[in-house]
């Protein structure tokens, strides 16, 4: 069914534009504008947080800190497993929303909302599974108790590229633990977090246990509250660049960390791979989000025996996707985020093809309205040229060839980056080798997708710190007490 103008209107009515702090929506020293990027269009403005209005939402999450952490598990498991359930019911506005102001093809949004949601499920499911343990010291007498308690009060930073799922992947472990939180969303997709703010509230959340800024000031509102010793954890999710600068001060208070941060993700075709399955695979990871993902693939490492019909074929399919707006029916790629995302993929073909790389499809941004750029396949690219160690964040695939197992692994590890890589091989001896050589948090075999809420995600080297979902991501937020006891 189409979107109308009329669906769009409402949906944009329904968000809350204020900031949340307390539990009670608040006005901000200014307002910012929320653009659509497959327009430019302004969509509508939400209040523009002050850095003093940080530091309230900071004391309201404090204040609630205390009687959050007594909650009993079941009602916190409770209050998610109600936020799921209504995330689902509204699955098309919230799926509209994020086309809207992130500009991704609504099938997209909609799938995210179902991986988005799931968070909520999963830790409103792991809230009642915090465990300690018990042990008899090895020289006997003392006992040895270990119980896990919530952190305290978390800051959570979170991107633009997946407005719904960055923000649920850290409130659920967070609030399942017993811990209030900060949330500040990216200035260009701040609508998402506020409608999840507001649904969070109907599901019964209690005053100040979660606070949404937006700002268009994110270091200034940011650093008052990372210096702050109240605040006892920082959770980001965004670029390298800026993670490093969070970590530095984060040193200050010597705050918990969770850092999911930029990748350079290797997909490797072997000579004994399933083609037909190594290019599904490829339109996934490389076309996934319009290729602004952090686990989208960035360098496509095939075998040379199989790399000119791998190029062929994966340049057959980019090249015929639909390209427009978002809400629009059919569309398959959607534009970037802004003016600079699309100038960054341009530098980079160019680079590429100065380099000496072969243009199969695409290679161009679109002229016009919005931010479009064209789903492009470079054959031949050199190794030295900048795609290789730069995150794209772009419908751009770059194609190298390899020669043996040895030279391709070698290729995949050559990066600072270890988040995610990709592999296609039929032997189970290959598969299981190279995905214990590459160094990388996540490794997908056959498949070009990792992201799964019951799975720890998260990157190695400059690709992050720390584990979000699974059983893992609620232990990020909190923290082991031992208690010895002489009996
Ligand atoms: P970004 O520029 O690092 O921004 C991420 C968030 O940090 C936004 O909310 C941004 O707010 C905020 N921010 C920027 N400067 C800040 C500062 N000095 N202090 C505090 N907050 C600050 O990244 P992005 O362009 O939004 O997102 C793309 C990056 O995220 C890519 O590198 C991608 O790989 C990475 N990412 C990683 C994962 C993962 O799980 N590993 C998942 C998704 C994305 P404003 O935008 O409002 O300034």
């Amino acid at each position: 069914m189409s979107v109308t103008s009329e669906d769009i209107s409402r949906v944009l009515k329904a968000v809350p534009t204020e900031l949340l702090i307390g539990g009670t929506w608040v006005a901000g020293e200014d307002t910012l504008d929320v653009e659509d990027p497959s327009t430019g269009e302004v969509l509508t403005a939400v209040a523009d947080a002050s850095p003093e209005q940080g530091i309230t939402a900071l004391d309201a999450a404090v204040a609630a800190s205390d009687s959050w952490k007594q909650t009993d598990p079941r009602e916190r498991g409770e209050i998610l497993r109600r936020a799921f359930t209504l995330i689902t019911e509204r699955a098309e506005d919230i799926a509209l929303l994020m086309t809207l102001e992130m500009g991704k093809p609504l099938s997209e949004s909609r799938a995210e909302v179902t991986y988005g949601a799931e968070f909520f499920r999963w830790f409103s499911e792991e809230a009642v599974r915090i465990a300690g343990r018990y042990a008899v010291a090895p020289s006997g007498g003392t006992r040895l108790l270990t119980m896990k308690q919530p952190v305290g009060p978390v800051y959570a930073i979170t991107p633009w590229n997946f407005p719904l799922a960055m923000g649920t992947r850290k409130l659920g472990p967070a609030l399942a633990a017993g811990c209030t939180v900060v949330i500040k969303p990216a200035a260009q997709t701040p609508l998402t977090t506020l409608a999840l703010a507001g649904i969070l509230i109907e599901a019964g959340l209690p005053d100040g246990v979660l606070n949404v800024l937006t700002t268009s000031s994110s270091g200034d509102v940011s650093s008052p509250i990372i210096a702050d010793p109240r605040l006892r954890k920082l959770t980001f999710t965004g670029s390298t660049e800026v993670g490093r600068r969070l970590i530095e001060q984060s040193a200050q208070q010597v705050l918990k960390t969770s850092m999911e941060l930029g990748g350079n993700a290797p997909f490797l075709v072997f000579a004994d791979a399933d083609l037909d399955k190594a290019v599904d695979g490829a339109m996934l990871a490389k076309m996934r989000n319009i290729g602004e993902a952090c686990t989208a693939a960035n360098r496509f490492l095939v075998h040379d025996s199989v790399a000119d019909e791998f190029a062929s074929r994966l340049a057959e399919r980019m090249g015929a996707m639909t390209i427009g707006r978002g809400v629009e029916d059919g569309v398959q790629v959607g534009p970037l985020i802004d003016t600079a995302a699309v100038d960054k993929v341009t530098e980079l073909v160019t680079d590429a093809v100065d380099a000496g790389a072969e243009v199969l499809t695409g290679g161009s941004a679109i002229d016009g309205a919005g931010y479009f750029y064209r789903p492009t396949v470079l054959g031949g690219v050199h190794p030295s040229a900048r795609v290789n160690s730069e995150e794209i964040f772009g419908p751009v695939a770059p194609i190298i060839s390899f020669s043996n197992d040895e030279e391709g692994i070698a290729l995949a590890n050559d990066t600072e980056f270890g988040l995610v890589a990709y592999a296609f091989t039929e032997s189970l001896t290959r598969a299981l080798t190279v995905a214990e050589r590459l160094e990388t948090g996540m490794v997908g075999i056959n498949q070009g997708i990792v992201s799964n809420p019951a799975a720890p995600f998260g990157g190695v080297k400059a690709s992050g710190l720390g584990r979000e979902g699974g059983p893992e991501g609620i232990e990020e937020y909190l923290e082991t007490k031992y208690v010895g006891i002489r009996l």
